[in-house]
């Protein structure tokens, strides 16, 4: 059996424009699976059941590449700070509580919840160093009908006492959570999470990069955020050229499984490893403005044959909508033309960033985020203001990336199953 989802269908088959069909059809099969988008019913689909969202937009639902999920509650706060200090003062102090698995459950049940809200289905999260904390997030997440990846935080270096672990407790415990989430969380994936080099320990590293290869798994970290970072790992790695080749020394950048966060001061020799292994970079941009780290040359970027997606960061993106970030990377693009030797930079397209927000960030988990036959029925059903319908499809979407709430987000599609709303008595996160 088919069914026929009917509205306003636009998603990015490619980055260089949006593909819209006004009172289309989206086709979805029984296992979920996009067959075809078209304009009418006919021949061997009119008799498919139709799920009419006439009027609604229905577009891809929206992969971010980068979040930490403790931070959720410090959303917003002390961006006076760049990346080094802020963490001292507001990250780790904050980090540190989830030892108390009440304040576990309590915040990652409202992260969640946020995360449905704003329409963000699949993702890639940072939990904390601590395993019971990771598996109740683990736990929430297979409950609440999102498809996210989630790694547990590994640090046995340069962090306070409090969020500190020994180098053989941090393997022992993520191996633990490996195998737990394998048997136990089917619609989680787990990945590795070293936080980054300056937290971990050439043992540690190589410890991970040993689990990477046993168990085929994922890869998520940090890279050339801000400068004082790139210049302290240049001092704990003095024998290793650069920041990612430390990574990949340690076998920490499996070819097609690694998402790299920020990549703002990438060298030559640092694109070129990108590209060799494939390393899905997730572009924050409002983060990266709000710690004052700098801004990815993401056009340059893109046209060196890089891969890019985005990330929200939060809590150093101060929030976890995606329809935000789409725009806070083209205003960043924007941003960038006026500093020296980049004014002839095209800046982003906003089919571009949509694109990275949809396809290319769910790349990361199969055939996500296209409306392509074959890719897995990801939607959103969005409905706005009724006066907004003298607007053509693409100029709906465009206002709802720049202005609209998630309010306007009626239902939401994960493999071609409702996502309902996951945790009764957790209130809505206001604007
Ligand atoms: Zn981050």
């Amino acid at each position: 059996m088919v069914t026929a989802y009917r509205g306003d269908v636009v998603f990015t088959p490619g980055p260089e424009r949006f593909r819209a069909i006004e009172d289309g059809f989206v086709l979805v099969d029984d296992y979920g699976k996009v067959v075809d988008v078209v304009g009418s019913l006919t021949g061997q689909y009119a008799d498919a059941d139709i799920v009419d969202r006439s009027g609604n937009l229905i577009i891809p639902g929206f992969n971010d590449m980068h979040v930490h999920a403790p931070q959720y509650p410090q959303a917003g706060l002390g961006f006076d700070d760049e990346l080094l200090p802020w963490l001292e003062r507001y990250t780790f102090v904050d980090e540190a509580k989830y030892c108390d698995l009440a304040v576990a459950d309590h915040w990652y049940r409202r992260f969640l919840t946020h995360l449905w809200q704003v329409g963000t289905l699949r993702f890639s999260a940072f939990a904390t160093l601590h395993g019971d904390a990771t598996w109740r997030l683990i736990q929430l997440a297979q409950e609440s009908g999102l498809r996210p990846m989630i790694g547990k935080v590994n640090m046995d270096r340069n962090a306070p006492d409090n969020l500190l672990e020994s180098t053989r407790q941090s393997l022992e415990d993520t191996e633990t959570l490996i195998k737990r989430t394998a048997e136990d969380a089917p619609d989680v994936g787990f990945i590795v999470t070293p936080r980054f080099v300056p937290s971990t320990t050439p043992e540690l590293m190589e410890g991970l990069g040993e689990l990477v290869r046993r168990y085929r798994l994922p890869v998520q970290s940090h890279l050339d955020e801000n400068r004082s970072e790139v210049e302290w790992v240049r001092k704990l790695h003095p024998d290793i050229p650069t920041y990612a080749q430390v990574y990949e020394h340690y076998g920490l950048m499996p070819r097609n499984r690694t998402i790299m966060a920020h990549c703002i001061w990438l060298t030559d020799a640092e694109r070129e490893l990108l590209k060799d292994r494939n390393v899905l970079l997730a572009h924050c941009a409002q983060s990266n403005l709000n710690l004052q780290s700098g801004i990815m040359p993401a056009r340059r970027y893109l046209e060196q044959g890089l891969r890019l997606a985005l990330g929200s960061d939060v809590a150093a993106g101060h929030e976890p909508d995606m329809n935000r970030h789409i725009v806070a990377s083209v205003e960043a693009s924007k941003a960038l033309r006026f500093m020296p030797g980049h004014e002839g930079d095209q800046p982003l397209k906003l089919s571009e960033a949509f694109y990275m927000a949809t396809k290319s960030g769910g790349s990361f988990f199969g055939r996500v985020g296209s409306f392509e036959p074959g890719y897995e029925f990801d939607a959103l059903v969005i409905r706005e203001d009724e006066s907004l319908l003298e607007l053509s499809v693409e100029e709906r979407l465009e206002r709802f990336l720049y202005a609209g709430a998630s309010d306007a987000i009626r239902e939401r599609y994960v493999s071609g199953h409702v996502v309902y709303r996951p945790f009764a008595g957790v209130p809505s996160a206001g604007r």
